[in-house]
């Protein structure tokens, strides 16, 4: 394990996240009041700006360079999105929307899926989205999910009721997480297949609003006996769990480096409204219950970061760390909570109004604690993982855990 010493970005890593910061303040800060409508100007307005990420080489920055992407390895890319994260827009400005989708394409998709979906994705040419959440049944357990897909000649014959697919109606394909193998053990009855957005039978019955926004595009879905080829099956039969595993270990460090480049812009806000605003008698930095916010504020952010960049060095290692990412997936979220909280109560009325970006940072940073696992399970997955140890006659091992296995990467 590389020691705490050594978890800061190198030089030129530094300088890479000095040219994506100078790429936010010149074109998406500025930007952010059109990009907020969701309409054709915003439209328009974003692909003028990914064509400037383009030309300044900033482009997909954690994808490989042989599908369209920067090729920055795993580490240095964990730092960028700490800079990224400071504004939502920048994640599809700089090409980082589609990672995900790409990456599973990238390492299970066939010559035509590839073709197809990964290049136009990469190239930020079309949106993904995906499907695994269902209405009836619990998401934090998904091995009851009930969409079946049943082989019919060279076809998949896709049933079933989703909904939170978040993008679908600007999506051009969903990953559909479906049962494919009803009679195997719980984490093999599943297989992911791919169905276009424009398929018979894919029907977007409704965009949900969530908390008052319904521009994140959460969509119920139901699939009318959809038909799609066998060849849109996404690796191996059964293996859905497999995959998405892979998709979201590395994927949640990039989720909280992310939260914590917004916790820091809600940080920055909060320390110059309480030095700017006046009462009784002087500013607002001076009264001791919003010193300790800045302070409480500042030592939680440290903490959460210092928790990520561990979690981020072991999976380089090759562990797959799913302790350190369930210790990061709910301390971070709950720290972006915290912190967008007393940075909204330090700005009083101002901060729940839409004058500030600090009301809708409030309202994603309660989403962070349901989607990707929602916090109690991250807890029971620490918990388990620890007292099983201690049943076994050892302890846990804060300098380093306990090695989940090699192999992951
Ligand atoms: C903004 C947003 C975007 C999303 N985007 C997508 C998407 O693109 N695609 C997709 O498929 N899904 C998406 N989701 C859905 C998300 O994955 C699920 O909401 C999540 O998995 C939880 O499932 P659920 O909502 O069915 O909650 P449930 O499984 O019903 O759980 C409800 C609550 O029960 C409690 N709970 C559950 N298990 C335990 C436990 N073991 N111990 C203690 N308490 C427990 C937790 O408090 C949990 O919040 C999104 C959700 C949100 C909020």
């Amino acid at each position: 394990m590389p020691s705490v010493m050594e978890l800061e970005a190198s030089s030129e890593i530094q300088d890479l996240r000095t040219r994506v910061s100078d790429f936010l303040t010149d074109f998406i800060y500025p930007n952010e009041p059109v990009l907020l409508k969701h309409n054709e100007e915003s439209a328009r307005t974003m692909k003028a700006i990914q064509a400037k990420a383009k030309e300044r080489n900033l482009w997909a920055l954690g994808l490989p360079k042989e599908i369209g992407g920067g090729g920055l390895d795993f580490m240095p890319y964990v730092f960028v999105n700490e800079i990224v994260g400071r504004s939502e827009f920048a994640i599809a400005g700089l090409g980082t929307h589609s990672a995900q989708d790409a990456t599973m394409l990238y390492l299970y998709g066939n010559p035509e899926q590839k073709k197809r979906w990964m290049m136009p994705l990469v190239n930020g040419d079309i949106y993904p989205c995906f499907s695994m959440t269902e209405p009836e049944v619990s998401g934090a357990d998904p091995t009851g999910l009930r969409t079946r897909a049943v082989q019919d000649g060279d076809e998949w014959v896709i049933t079933g009721h989703k909904w939170f697919s978040s993008g679908a109606n600007h999506a051009a394909y969903t990953t559909v997480m479906a049962v494919t193998e009803p009679d195997a053990p719980a984490y093999e009855r599943f297989s992911m297949i791919l169905v276009p957005t424009d398929t018979p039978g894919f029907e977007i019955v409704l965009v949900v609003p969530v908390m008052g926004e319904t521009e994140g595009g959460h969509c119920e879905l139901r699939f009318n006996d959809v038909r799609v080829p066998l060849t849109n099956l996404l690796g191996p039969r059964g293996q859905a769990f497999k995959i998405a595993q892979r998709r979201l270990g590395p994927g949640r460090i990039y989720h909280c480096m992310r939260w914590l480049g917004q916790a820091q812009r809600a940080f920055e806000l909060m320390v110059e409204r309480a030095m700017n605003r006046q009462a009784f008698g002087g500013p607002l930095a001076d009264k001791q219950t919003v010193q300790n916010w800045i302070a409480d504020s500042a030592a939680e952010i440290q903490a959460a970061r210092l928790l990520t960049l561990n979690a981020a060095a072991k999976i380089d290692l090759g562990d797959e760390a799913r302790v350190e990412i369930s210790l990061i997936k709910f301390f971070g979220a709950k720290v972006l909570h915290d912190v967008i909280d007393r940075a909204i109560q330090v700005h009083g009325a101002m901060g729940v109004s839409e004058d500030t970006p600090l009301a809708r940072m409030y309202r994603h940073a309660r989403f962070a604690r349901i989607y990707d696992g929602p916090d109690e399970v991250h807890r029971m997955v620490v918990s388990r993982r620890i007292v099983s140890e201690f049943k076994k006659g050892r302890k846990w091992n804060f300098s380093g855990g306990v090695r989940n296995g090699a192999g992951f990467r």
